[in-house]
């Protein structure tokens, strides 16, 4: 790793057409994050270069930095939650300008040209497409890295309009949070009328909630922590359901139009699916590192319930779930800690003790910056 000293006394010493970037990063499933200095591509005629002022902390982060997905690529700079200013643009670059308020999300490129791209839908690129962080690098060779950092650059169609009213800080979670909760929402045409409920009141599901009762359904979240009963209220849950409570339970079987679950570990899927009506959805967005047990088969055969899935959100959509939040003044509920706070923040995040999503302050980087002069 070359250090900032090093840096310092070379200052050329970024290859050429490289930048110099600092960020966090975990060199192992085990160790926490650390300082780490790396390089980012100058950008080209199409590329966008921001200065990162605040990441969010998504619990896919977690499952990734402990490789409980597999196929971690170390180190690893996580972070797919991002906002900051633009720096610089490419000669191409027509919608930003230095100085705009720009959010990258999950993504940062796609082939473009297979059915799901031309469709805008580029979360489900048939050819494969390029994570913000831990995928194959096509510019540097190498592996992407993500938001822990002070700058990224990235190609024009992955960069999003930030409404300039959000507050930033709270508008980064919207990048992963928000869009994962709004697509399968707006997929399954979720309005006025329906009965909706919303599995886990974490960084998506606090998002879900919101989501859900602007839409106009009726919201119930369900919870393992019944210290957070009064918080769901708070954020539009017309009812809150302890999802341990086999009683509470039952008393809404077969009346759900749709749920969404965003919990994290691995459950028993049937309660929910016994929530359901005839016809009635229930969808993961929850990733957990090991399956959920096999839902009974009876209770899908049964009123012809269905059991789906839904992968974060396309470009198109996540622009216009942004301008949503902007017209309505929707927000994630947010801590904010500094770079330094992300490894007791993932201690927290697994006792599901986050109100509601972690952003990190990135200017904190600073200190580290300084430490090591
Ligand atoms: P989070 O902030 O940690 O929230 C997860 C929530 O799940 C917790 O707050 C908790 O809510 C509930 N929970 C945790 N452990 C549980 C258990 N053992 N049993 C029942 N409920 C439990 O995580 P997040 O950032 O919202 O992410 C949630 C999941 O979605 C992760 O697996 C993440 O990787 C995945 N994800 C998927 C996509 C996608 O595109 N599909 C995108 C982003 C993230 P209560 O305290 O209310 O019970
Ligand atoms: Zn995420
Ligand atoms: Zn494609």
């Amino acid at each position: 790793m070359t250090t900032v000293k090093e840096m310092q006394r070379k200052p050329d010493s970024a290859s050429p057409s490289r930048i110099a970037a600092l960020g966090y990063a975990a060199q192992s499933p085990t160790s926490p994050l650390a300082p780490f200095r790396f390089e980012r591509r100058e950008p080209g005629p199409r590329d966008v270069q921001i200065e990162i002022q605040y990441c969010g902390v998504c619990h896919s982060d977690l499952h990734t930095v402990r490789n409980e997905w597999k196929g971690t690529v170390y180190p690893v700079v996580p972070g797919h939650e991002i906002i900051g200013r633009v720096t610089q643009v490419g000669k191409e670059v027509k919608d930003f300008k230095a100085g705009d308020l720009a959010g990258v999300g999950c993504l940062v490129d796609s082939c473009r040209t297979c059915a799901s791209c031309r469709e805008n839908l580029e979360q489900y690129c048939d050819v494969g497409f390029t994570l913000t962080y831990n995928s194959p690098d096509p510019h540097t060779g190498g592996v992407t890295y993500g938001g822990y950092s002070n700058r990224i650059v990235v190609d024009q169609h992955f960069v999003l309009r930030i409404p300039e009213k959000l507050n930033p800080a709270a508008a980064a979670p919207l990048l992963c949070a928000g869009v994962t909760t709004y697509s399968p929402l707006r997929h399954w045409g979720v309005g006025p009328g329906h009965k909706v409920g919303i599995v886990g009141l974490g960084g998506l599901g606090h998002m879900g909630v919101k989501f859900a009762r602007a839409f106009g359904a009726e919201v119930v979240l369900f919870t393992t922590s019944p210290g957070k009963t009064e918080d769901a209220r708070r954020l539009g849950a017309h009812e809150v359901v302890i999802s341990r409570d086999p009683a509470a339970m039952a008393a809404h079987a077969n009346s759900f139009d749709f749920i969404l679950n965003t919990v994290a570990a691995s459950h028993n899927l049937d309660p929910f699916i016994n929530m359901l009506k005839r016809d009635g959805t229930l969808c993961l967005v929850g990733a957990p590192e090991t399956p959920h047990p096999s839902p009974g088969v009876l209770g899908l055969i049964f009123r012809r319930r269905r059991l789906a899935g839904s992968l974060i959100g396309g470009l198109k959509e996540t622009q216009e779930m942004l301008d949503f939040c902007g017209q309505h003044g929707i927000v994630s509920d947010i801590e904010m800690i500094p770079i330094q706070g992300i490894n007791e923040a993932y201690e927290r995040m697994l006792k599901s003790d986050v109100k509601y999503r972690f952003v990190i302050d990135m200017g904190s980087l600073a200190k580290d910056e300084r430490r090591e002069r």
